[in-house]
């Protein structure tokens, strides 16, 4: 993958593929705005180091899942706004994402200005990576660089299909991820401390597996630790917990406890001690602390306890590198938000290096104020958790840098 760097930009078109896919809210008149602006914010550094160069951008993103069809609560007219106001630069939203309108408009671009396209997704072509769709997107521009992390795991026109249509290139936000994440994976910092929590094991099964290989300690959280103390024998009464998911525990108990071809050791898997209970999943809902891992009928575990945060933020003080993704508990609901903010703390803490994926860790660091405190915050979810897996990311293999025409 080449930096921008390598390209030549000033006074080109330069179509940058961003991840603008930020949740609107209305305003007191009803109008439609930005409610949170940080993945605007992440695309910034390349954004105005390009118009700082004199490139002409064009700037292209999906917004929520229109399905292929103008859908107008899905326009990027509310980004348009936040994007005018916090680089200054003169923003101009084209009428739709392709088309001879939007060519004149793109052509009429002067050094440092921005155009930015319609919500990629109201092109049906976009999602099935339509060459079509791929050719007019790169009809606006001279070349192309991909910024939009959070895409890169889907094979879309917009960022793998226009990829081999234009001379390309990696954005800042893009290199700080893969680089940051590889870095975790290939030579971390020892002893590497892997959290992983959240609410289903199915969707985290292989990066569990992947952690078990690479970590020296893995800690299990959330409703994840529900199919883990299932499969030692533990009731867990009314608790998030499927049989295909106890299944997939105990083989990753059974996988911990074995030896590695190599003859080098799993991770050390670590579960909890003890657990917030509650009668119901509701911030009014009778609760206490369960002194032990046997959940009685009629109750479900939505946290983990007191005892269970402190053995938790001692391992993530002693490491050297660690690896967050999943809130501990139901984090949104004060009784529950205790553990998720003990190890939100340790990690903000914490003298190794810290590294942050998952949409709702992110959003549980930033309810606790701690979002400025750990190294690197990945603005991907899927894309963050498939690289993590060891997946190739289809929207980055496709940036070799040449951008021969098919
Ligand atoms: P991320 O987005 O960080 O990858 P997930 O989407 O996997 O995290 O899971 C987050 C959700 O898991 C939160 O909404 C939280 O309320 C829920 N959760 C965590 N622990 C429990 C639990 N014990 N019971 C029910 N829900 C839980
Ligand atoms: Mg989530």
């Amino acid at each position: 993958m080449r930096s921008i760097d390598d390209l030549d930009v000033g006074g080109r078109r330069v179509l940058v593929r961003v991840d603008f896919n930020v949740p609107l809210g209305e305003d007191a008149q009803g109008r439609l705005r930005v409610a949170d602006d940080t993945r605007i914010r992440a695309a910034l550094p390349t954004i105005e180091e390009l118009r700082g160069r004199g490139a002409r951008l064009v700037l292209v993103s999906h917004l929520g899942r229109p399905h292929g069809r103008r859908e107008e609560r899905l326009s990027l007219a509310p980004v348009a706004d936040t994007l005018r106001e916090l680089t200054g630069a003169r923003v101009t939203l084209a009428p739709a994402v392709v088309g001879e309108q939007v060519r004149a408009l793109a052509e009429q671009l002067r050094d440092g200005e921005i155009l930015l396209l319609e919500n990629v997704r109201f092109e049906a072509g976009e999602e099935r990576n339509d060459p079509e769709l791929a050719r007019a997107l790169a009809e606006l521009a001279d070349v192309y660089v991909d910024d939009a992390f959070g895409a890169a795991h889907r094979a879309h026109a917009s960022n793998e299909g226009i990829a081999h249509l234009l001379p390309n290139a990696g954005g800042r936000l893009l290199e700080r991820e893969v680089s940051t994440l590889n870095g975790i994976l290939e030579n971390p910092a020892p002893p590497l401390v892997a959290i992983v929590g959240g609410a289903k094991v199915a969707d985290k099964i292989a990066v569990i597996d992947r952690f078990l290989e690479l970590a020296d300690v893995l800690i299990i959280g959330g409703a994840m630790c529900f199919p883990f103390l299932a499969a030692q024998g533990h009731a867990v009464g009314d608790s998030l917990c499927s049989g295909e998911d106890s299944e997939h525990a105990r083989r990753a108990l059974a996988k911990a406890a074995g030896r590695r071809e190599d003859g080098g050791g799993y991770a050390r898997l670590e579960l909890p001690v003890d657990l917030v209970i509650g009668e119901r999943l509701a911030g009014d809902a009778e609760h206490r602390v369960l002194d032990g891992l046997d959940v009685p009928d009629g109750w479900m575990g939505l946290d983990i306890g007191p005892a269970t945060a402190e053995r938790y933020s001692r391992e993530i003080a002693r490491a050297g590198t660690v690896f967050w993704n999943g809130p501990m508990g139901a984090f949104e609901l004060a009784p529950f938000a205790q553990g998720t903010l003990a190890v939100a703390e340790a990690v903000a803490q914490a003298k190794g290096l810290t590294v942050v994926g998952g949409g709702d860790s992110a959003a549980a660091l930033a309810r606790f104020g701690l979002d400025g405190d750990v190294d690197h915050l990945s603005t991907g979810g899927g894309a963050t958790l498939e690289l993590v897996e060891g997946h190739q990311l289809p929207g980055v293999q496709a940036l070799d840098g040449a951008g021969v025409a098919r």
